[in-house]
């Protein structure tokens, strides 16, 4: 009874692709360690050797990976049970996880609702209690925004933080692999699980992981900022009434909370879709027709490529390609690509300018709770407006977190984002656990 009831959530809301219980629970009776015990469920754009790999992407069917990723070889060899693949948008191209071959995912809070993207299926995968923890990749919110809209925790750590090593590329130079989960604790484990330099992956950062308690038990920040200017409009009033709860919190536990800026935020959304598609349109020329996946049967040899990727892939991927292609294209590559990269560094001078006198800054995660299926499919300006406050952090490379806190009028949950310091994930994890304790939401 319970496992139909369990097989009924699951194909309802669309949240697996694939799923490995047998091999799981082999692969984790043979190590232990720090996730010994524990179900992860891992997004369809991370390898795992011998099986599909597809980014729910026409183009990569019948693909099958001949290696695993650097992440899920740690899970792996800590213990951690790996049951299956998620759901999410198509090469990360999204906000939704409506831009998928299988269809969309459903929020378990509301069927009606979306999981945020892209990485949709792993948040509704922690959200629903089908996976004791998962791991999404963060290129411009990607796993933050969907903790937020289906409740749980999720954490973009610093850019480097984690081995990119076997994670589909979408924009190299803003990717992460982030792990999302019910609790502080949970979340910790697998972030200390997967943190850490790779030979295999010379972005990722040769510093030392902290611990697990040093993520739990380090010292409190003493001062927090806030980007006022930047809530002023177009954030949902019941997340600012959130946002609210959580200050008086920290006021009371002694911390000062003060106002910052950041002046060039306002530039991040257009920047951020200038540089990641610009990006994504080299990373996906790979997929030709001939190296992976999707074939088209037809045609001569110069038609083929054409047909394999004209079919192979979605219209938010071709959409992304264009653009790219355009702004790198000879006659406009100064006016985009050049300028968009002054502004990138323009922003992350103002997050070095913050981190010099706060500890943390507070942000909603996103500017509203879980939007109805189909309600922006066809309006993509108003789907990359969904990640305004994601997109500043990911250009900055700084690590972030979004936690549940607590519900909006129609029963949907919050999330609000915490940003700390580069390499400090031990300052937010720390403040997350006393958030927790303190049971505010
Ligand atoms: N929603 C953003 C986009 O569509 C971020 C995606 C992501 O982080 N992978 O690009």
């Amino acid at each position: 009874m319970e496992q139909e009831k369990l097989a009924e959530r699951l194909t309802n809301l669309n949240i697996f692709v694939r799923t490995r219980r047998e091999k799981a629970e082999r692969e984790a009776a043979t190590n232990s360690g720090l996730l010994t015990g524990n179900t992860i469920a891992v997004k369809d754009n991370i390898a795992i050797k011998d099986e599909p790999l597809t980014c729910a992407s026409r183009i990569l069917t019948g693909y099958t990976s001949p290696f695993t990723a650097t992440a899920v070889e740690r899970i792996i060899a800590a213990g951690g049970a790996i049951i299956g693949q998620t759901n999410q948008d198509e090469f990360a191209m999204g906000s939704s996880s409506e831009n998928s071959i299988y269809g969309p995912v459903r929020n378990p809070h509301d069927p009606d609702r979306v999981t945020g993207g892209s990485s949709g299926g792993s948040a509704a995968a922690v959200a629903a209690g089908l996976a004791d923890m998962s791991i999404g990749s963060d290129t411009g919110g990607s796993v933050r925004q969907p903790a937020a809209f289906c409740g749980v925790y999720g954490l973009k750590p610093t850019y480097g933080r984690v081995s990119r090593y076997g994670l589909v590329a979408f924009a190299s130079s803003f990717d992460q692999i982030g792990p999302l989960a019910k609790s502080v604790d949970d979340l910790t484990r697998l972030f200390v699980t997967i943190a850490g330099h790779d030979d295999k992956d010379s972005t990722s950062a040769d510093k030392p992981v902290p611990t697990v308690e040093e993520c739990l038990q380090g010292p409190l920040p003493k001062r927090i900022g806030i980007p006022r200017s930047l809530l002023k409009e177009g954030v949902a009033k019941d997340i600012l009434v959130q946002m609210e709860v959580l200050e008086k919190f920290c006021r009371k536990s002694g911390m000062d909370i003060v106002e910052i800026s950041l002046p060039h935020a306002p530039y991040a959304i257009a920047t951020y879709y200038i540089l990641a598609t610009a990006e994504a349109s080299s990373n996906l020329a790979r997929f030709d027709g001939i190296r992976y996946g999707y074939r088209h049967p037809d045609g001569n040899i110069s038609d083929l490529y054409e047909l394999s990727r004209a079919n192979g892939f979605g219209p938010e991927v071709k959409r992304r390609i264009m653009l790219g292609t355009y702004i790198l294209s000879a006659g406009y590559y100064d006016a985009y690509y050049t300028k968009a990269q002054k502004v990138r560094t323009l922003i992350k001078q103002d997050f070095i300018n913050v981190f010099e006198d706060v500890d943390l800054v507070f942000l909603p995660t996103a500017p509203t709770t879980a939007f109805k299926v189909g309600s922006l499919i066809n309006n993509p300006l108003e789907m990359y407006l969904a990640d305004i406050f994601t997109v500043p952090i990911s250009l900055a490379g700084v690590p972030a977190i979004s936690i549940p806190a607590g519900t909006d009028r129609d029963g949907l949950p919050i999330g609000l984002q915490i940003v700390g310091d580069y390499f400090r994930e031990e300052t937010i994890l720390s403040f997350c656990r006393k958030v927790e304790q303190a049971n505010l939401f």
